[in-house]
């Protein structure tokens, strides 16, 4: 069975569920903060803003590395379980 989706292969996580997991991993930056920044790409994303090469938007990776799809931030071919907020997948 294929799905055609291009946010297959991502872990779907809610915004308080990654803030807090981010918060604990990187100490240095501000829960509020990266909450604001979630929720900025989240809007972009929403709003059809794409990634330069055309692809829709990673937006936990947009939040911190500016606007782009998984491939261009990741240079990975693809998600493998990878978070990616919930609200962004439907
Ligand atoms: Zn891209």
């Amino acid at each position: 069975m294929k799905m055609i989706t291009d946010k297959i292969g991502f872990t779907p996580i809610s915004i308080d569920a990654y803030v807090e997991r981010h918060a604990k991993a990187n100490r240095d930056d501000k829960p509020e903060e990266v909450r604001a920044w979630l929720q900025r790409a989240l809007r972009d994303h929403k709003a059809g803003v794409k990634c330069q090469c055309g692809n829709p938007l990673w937006v936990i990776g947009s939040a911190v590395s500016g606007n782009a799809c998984f491939t261009c931030i990741t240079g990975a071919a693809g998600p493998d379980s990878d978070f990616e907020i919930d609200d962004a997948m439907k």
